[in-house]
């Protein structure tokens, strides 16, 4: 377990670092400290040692530890799977950063349950820079479509772009996806309007921070290998 807090004391001196020699402020890139599939325990140590935002795939899954975690104030979760529409009333509840923001469907279903559970969201839209090998984000023509029902939704906030480039390309091979997420955000009105680009993980956020990215989702770097999905 202290494994965990070392691991994060580093991760965040390489996450200054990379954000140094991109002329960038160490406080420009957050750590979101992706815990699918670990246990628990595993999210309360890094907790201890300082982490707030922590990123679950799984919508049941997120639930649970949500439940099992309430006591640890100022926790954010940042919900980083593919949500389908009926699992949004899981999410809804208790999640801070939903980052998979893809379609006008799904944000029909998050401002009937928004308005259910009384709840905000802050929202990314997901999008597929990378067209055909990559199978989830929506794509580059329907984005504007999907940003404008978030800024219609009233549950909801509008906070940026993510994307995930194919997972078997080496940490150079994403910087053309870093780079097309960016150049999105340029063109769909800048940081001013997008603050957040959500990009980059354990082998590639410091090509990411090169690139722009703001938030980083860092998984085996930090808790070290996953254990089986069970
Ligand atoms: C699992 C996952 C991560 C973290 O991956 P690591 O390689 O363990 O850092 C980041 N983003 C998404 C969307 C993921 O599914």
């Amino acid at each position: 377990m202290n494994e965990i807090a070392t691991n994060l004391t580093r991760i965040n001196q390489r996450i200054a670092a990379a954000a140094d020699s991109a002329g960038r402020q160490p406080n420009a890139v957050s750590l979101v400290a992706v815990s699918k599939v670990q246990p628990a325990e595993s999210i309360e140590a890094a907790y201890r040692a300082g982490q707030r935002d922590f990123g679950e795939n799984y919508a049941q899954e997120l639930r649970d530890k949500a439940e099992a975690l309430a006591g640890l104030d100022g926790l954010r979760w940042h919900f980083i799977g593919h949500l389908q529409r009926n699992k949004a009333k899981y999410v809804v509840p208790v999640v801070s950063v939903l980052e998979t923001v893809d379609s006008a469907r799904l944000v029909d279903e998050l401002d009937r349950q928004t308005a259910r559970f009384n709840r905000s969201i802050e929202c990314l839209v997901q999008v597929n820079v990378g067209g055909e090998e990559q199978k989830s984000g929506c794509a580059p023509e329907e984005v504007t479509t999907v940003l404008n029902a978030v800024e219609r939704a009233k549950g909801l906030t509008l906070d940026g772009l993510m994307t995930i480039p194919p997972f078997e390309l080496e940490a150079d091979e994403t910087r053309v996806y870093f780079q097309a997420l960016a150049k999105l955000r340029d063109q769909l009105g800048g940081p001013a309007k997008l603050r957040h680009l959500s990009m980059g993980m354990s082998h590639d956020f410091e090509v990411a921070i090169d690139e722009g990215a703001t938030l980083v989702r860092v998984g085996t770097a930090v808790f070290g290998p996953r254990p089986p999905r069970r």
